[in-house]
């Protein structure tokens, strides 16, 4: 809706005025019948009616006139390769004028950042007496929700400030079946890219999103999102609860606030997803090579591999997969640049052929996982850059893609009660979501009335 610009208030005075005078003329003498206020006995019953009618006429001329007296608003569109200015220009605007008004918006927004095919608005005020060239406002949407809007002050000059629109949270859920990719079935789903990441983000402790993946596995995702009042997103919010069943075991993760404040997911039994080790510590690699027998590459015969290698251009950041202590780091002529970091329960995990060492990385430096220790590179016996990456159980290699890796935390107790209580009240929520909206209670009315007559 347009907002009252001050340009429109004589407008409504006048209105005001005419009403508050039939007021005054019509209903003063009603209440008070026995002693009429002197000034109006002295009119007379009819010249009073004759007042009336005329102050009726009066009204409706002006209200046939009112639309023509309002504000109008005109919307121009940014053509490819546009300035906001040739805009401006295009619609009307002497090149000072434009540039009094694209002065004003660069004050808090570079209109550089504007693209084709956006709108801007003109507004013009009728009441002006300079109405037809200089608009009394100019706006257009910067962000969902958020709008820019230059106005005229009485001064005439042109002053820009940001709206925001006021927004809620809305929660949706998105149910589906992957039939080629989980990408493609997310994005028939209509999930957002980000929910999507943040989906495989939040099961990448427990699936091989590469491998474990099948035909006919579902998933199932509740998420909120803000939006404004006309329906524009603004911004996607967390995922509250989701769902992933591989090979007919779903596995359902819920999100939790524990008493340190960050949101984190935990599964039906209360224990957090975020595990003590990654399987992968760098993102967006490919398993080349999975622990086991396999001919060795450059020596030509069978050996076992004793690490999982990842293919990355050299130069990918490589994580910490675990809270832990740099226990080795050196130069090997076969591991080339190598680091090796001791968590805890008997874990160590190992990285080698790094480019070169993240900073800071030197022997009983403690790190937190997710921490960058290094840098996928070639060096050592290698035949290109890629990370090998080894876990170490009791000082025993073990294949990082299946070994069982504890879970770094377990609810219990009263914390364990909340999340309980807040996971079915998820369920309840997902389940409603999934149901048909409610039928319209004024509609059933209706159609009885028309067909009683
Ligand atoms: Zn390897």
């Amino acid at each position: 809706m347009r907002s009252l610009a001050s340009p429109t208030l004589p407008l409504y005075l006048s209105i005001g005025a005419l009403c508050a005078g039939i007021g005054i003329q019509l209903f003063a003498p009603l209440s008070a019948p026995d002693r009429p206020l002197p000034h109006l006995a002295s009119i007379g019953a009819e010249r009073l009616a004759a007042m009336q009618e005329r102050l009726t006429q009066d009204i409706s001329i002006l209200l046939d006139k009112a639309p023509a007296l309002m504000p109008r608003t005109e919307s121009v569109i940014l053509r490819r390769g546009d300035t906001l200015t040739d805009v401006l220009e295009r619609a009307g605007l002497s090149r000072t004028r434009a540039a009094g008004l694209v002065q004003a918006v660069h004050s808090i927004y570079n209109p550089k950042k504007m693209h084709a095919g956006q709108t801007v608005e003109l507004t013009y005020d009728p009441l002006s007496p300079t109405a037809e060239a200089m608009p009394a406002r100019l706006a257009f949407e910067v962000a969902p929700g958020q709008r820019l809007s230059v106005e005229r002050q009485f001064d005439g000059a042109y002053e820009a400030k940001t709206i925001i629109a006021p927004t809620h949270i809305e929660t949706t859920r998105a149910v589906g079946t992957i039939n080629s990719t989980l990408f493609a079935a997310a994005e028939e789903q209509h999930l957002p890219a980000e929910q999507l990441a943040a989906f495989v983000k939040m099961f990448s402790y427990d699936v091989d999103f590469q491998r474990d993946l099948q035909k006919g596995d579902r998933f199932e995702v509740m998420y909120d999102h803000e939006i404004t009042q006309d329906g524009q997103l603004v911004r996607n919010g967390f995922i509250r609860y989701a769902s992933l069943t591989v090979g007919g075991t779903p596995m359902k993760l819920y999100a939790f606030r524990a008493d340190d404040g960050g949101v984190d997911y935990y599964n039906e039994k209360g224990e957090g997803v975020r595990k003590a080790l990654l399987r992968t510590p760098v993102n967006g690699a490919t398993l080349t090579s999975a622990f086991g027998m396999r001919k060795h590459p450059i020596l030509g015969y069978s050996i076992m591999h004793r690490g999982s290698d990842f293919g990355a251009p050299v130069g990918t950041p490589i994580m910490a997969a675990g809270d832990g202590t740099v226990e080795k780091r050196e130069l090997s002529s076969t591991y080339g640049n190598y680091i090796r970091i001791r968590h805890g329960n008997g874990y160590a995990t190992a990285y080698a052929h790094m480019s070169r060492f993240g900073a800071g990385m030197a022997n009983g430096k403690r790190v937190r996982q997710g921490d960058i220790i290094g840098y996928v590179g070639a060096t050592g016996r290698v035949t290109g850059p890629h990370l090998h990456f080894e876990v170490l159980r009791d000082g025993q290699q073990v294949n990082p893609i299946t070994v069982k890796f504890p879970s770094s935390v377990k609810l219990d107790g009263s914390l364990f009660a909340r999340f309980r209580s807040e996971r079915s009240a998820a369920d309840q929520q997902f389940v409603k979501l999934g149901e048909p909206a409610v039928v319209e209670t004024a509609a059933p009315s209706e159609t009885t009335h028309a067909a009683a007559n």
